[in-house]
Parts: C-alpha cells; sequence; structure tokens
C-alpha cells in the first residue's frame, strides 16, 4: 500500500492538500479520476509515499494546513 497527497487550488470547497491511500477510487494510483485528463491543470498527485507517516512528515513540511486524510486511509 502507498500513500499520495492530493493538491487541488482550482476547487472552491478546498479545504487543503489530502492524503488519500492508492486503492481508493479518487487517487487511483495518482492517476485521479479519468474527469482529471489534464494533469495539473487543477491539482496534482504528490507521492507514491510508502509510509504513511512519509506523506505526513512531507505534509507537515510543506503545507500550513493541519492534516487532512481521506476517509480511504486506514492505519
Ligand atoms: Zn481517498
Amino acid at each position: 500500500m502507498s500513500y499520495y497527497i492530493y493538491e487541488n487550488w482550482q476547487a472552491k470547497d478546498f479545504n487543503g492538500p489530502k492524503i488519500h491511500q492508492s486503492d481508493c477510487g479518487f487517487c487511483q494510483n495518482g492517476q485521479g479520476m479519468i474527469k482529471d485528463a489534464e494533469k495539473g491543470k487543477h491539482g496534482v498527485w504528490i507521492g507514491p509515499f510508502d509510509d504513511l507517516e512519509f506523506a505526513r512528515e512531507y505534509y507537515r513540511t510543506h503545507f500550513t494546513e493541519p492534516i487532512i486524510e481521506d476517509s480511504c486511509v486506514r492505519n
């Protein structure tokens, strides 16, 4: 299992970057959903991270928001 951080700077309701697990339907191993056809236009997937802690550490050092994890993340 690996982890990704999704950062979308276009969505109005975006609360901040969110950590996803690779098997999440939204994440799909960092490829995103089919409608995200133009990579990087609205957001980017950062990763993969082999360990959830690596993703959290990256988050802490790159973003000011409190860490947000999607419900797909299982500890
Ligand atoms: Zn997810």
